[in-house]
């Protein structure tokens, strides 16, 4: 791997992402963070991103997506709209149609500034409630196109794909980030910091994911 090498991160600040930016760390030479504000519920979500941006040092772009807000009204965007898990192969109430499809579309045109080749996303197919847009065909897909669209040769990084939520927790652990990621990342739909509400989605795959590697953890099965 030449690390001597420049990479963007999507960054949200939550648990995935910020796992993602150690990873980076570890691996390129030069490490940006791309954060997008679409009117999340919790502006505290785009504090948060800032504030671990900040603490370790990395440059940090926030770009405003308002218009995802205007078009794609969603639970997370809107208060008037509960967050509900999908049920019978339904998608949930979080899912904005074409989220990451724009994310990693504008994350490649600053790339493309910044002459970064490379990008890294905190999508998983693991344990996702079936967005189509964390899917590995999508983001291969997506890949060929940008490098099409732009002539460039980005490589887009994935490093969470393949993950469930206690190896990802374990990823964290072995990147020496662990207590930083469980402290301070917000994953909460509730906008609540670190271990968060313990009751919606959000904090009901994160605390079963840490639980999960603390007892592997425990057990000795590292
Ligand atoms: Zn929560």
């Amino acid at each position: 791997m030449n690390n001597k090498e420049k990479a963007v991160v999507v960054f949200s600040g939550g648990q995935d992402s910020t796992t993602c930016l150690f990873w980076a760390m570890k691996r390129f030479s030069e490490v940006e963070a791309v954060t997008f504000d679409y009117g999340q519920r919790h502006s505290l979500e785009i504090e948060c991103a800032k504030n671990i941006a900040n603490e370790l040092c990395i440059r940090h772009h926030i770009l405003d997506m308002s218009l995802l807000n205007q078009l794609a009204p969603n639970a997370l965007t809107r208060d008037g709209i509960a967050v509900k898990e999908g049920k019978d192969g339904q998608l949930p109430s979080t899912f904005v149609p074409g989220r990451n499809l724009l994310f990693l579309s504008f994350a490649g045109i600053l790339a493309y500034q910044t002459g970064a080749r490379h990008i890294v996303t905190g999508v998983s197919e693991t344990d996702f409630s079936g967005y189509p847009d964390c899917r590995d065909q999508f983001i291969k897909s997506l890949n060929v196109t940008m490098n099409l669209s732009m002539n460039q040769s980005f490589v887009i990084h994935t490093p969470l794909m393949w993950l469930d939520k206690a190896e990802t927790w374990r990823l964290a652990d072995e990147l020496g980030a662990f207590e930083f990621v469980r402290k301070k990342t917000l994953t909460c739909y509730h906008g609540k910091i670190a271990d968060g509400c313990g009751e919606c989605p959000a904090c009901r795959l994160r605390k079963k994911g840490l639980e999960q590697y603390l007892q592997e953890k425990g057990a000795g099965k590292r």
